[in-house]
């Protein structure tokens, strides 16, 4: 195995905005190369879960390449949840490539990781009240300006996806379930 100090970052993406790509560059300029693990992969066709891990996989490549970043300093790694959370840091470990760095803002995250053993970074927030993945979907819902929060080719997959239809599809249907 190479020297190569590696960090990981786990978000679910739903869906991924400007603050996950300008956090990935600023990790980048600290470490090697960057593990992106798309959390709670098994979900997906919720109104919180709305796009699949591989639907998410293909925003997060395409912006990487719009920012024009080495496809070789990254790796992006659907991750499911476990039922146990005293074990989860352990599963992301087995389930990755080598990392030695975790950054999250996540509380919970950072504890599991902490209480693991591995150094933990708590990443700048940009624009966190604007730059969520539950502002994006807000705005989707509301018919208002969500594009300016995430990259173009993140429109472009929306567009190839139908998922503005699918989130508003599914708030129709939850709210019937109600
Ligand atoms: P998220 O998409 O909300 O955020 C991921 C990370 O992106 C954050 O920690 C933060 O560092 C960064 N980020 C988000 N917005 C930003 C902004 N505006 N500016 C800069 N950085 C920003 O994802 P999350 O909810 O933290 O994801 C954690 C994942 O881990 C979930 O999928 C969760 O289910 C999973 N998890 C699973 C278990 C288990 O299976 N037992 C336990 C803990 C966590």
């Amino acid at each position: 195995m190479d020297n190569k100090v590696r960090g990981i970052l786990i978000g679910r993406m739903q869906p991924l905005h400007k603050g996950h790509i300008q956090v990935i560059k600023k990790i980048l300029d600290e470490v090697d190369e960057i593990v992106i693990g798309i959390g709670s992969a098994q979900l997906s066709h919720e109104l919180k879960n709305p796009f699949t891990a591989g639907e998410r996989v293909v925003m997060v490549t395409q912006a990487l390449v719009e920012e024009n970043i080495d496809p070789s300093r990254y790796y992006i790694i659907p991750m499911e949840d476990i039922n146990y959370n005293a074990i989860w840091a352990a599963h992301v470990k087995l389930m990755n490539p080598p990392f030695s760095i975790v950054y999250s803002g996540n509380p919970l995250v950072k504890q599991l990781f902490e209480e693991e053993g591995y150094e933990v970074k708590n990443p700048p927030l940009f624009d966190r009240v604007n730059l969520s993945g539950s502002e994006v979907r807000r705005r989707i819902l509301n018919n208002e300006n969500w594009q300016e929060l995430v990259a173009d080719s993140t429109i472009g997959v929306m567009e190839e996806i139908r998922g503005v239809e699918r989130l508003k599809n599914l708030s129709v249907k939850e709210i019937s379930d109600l």
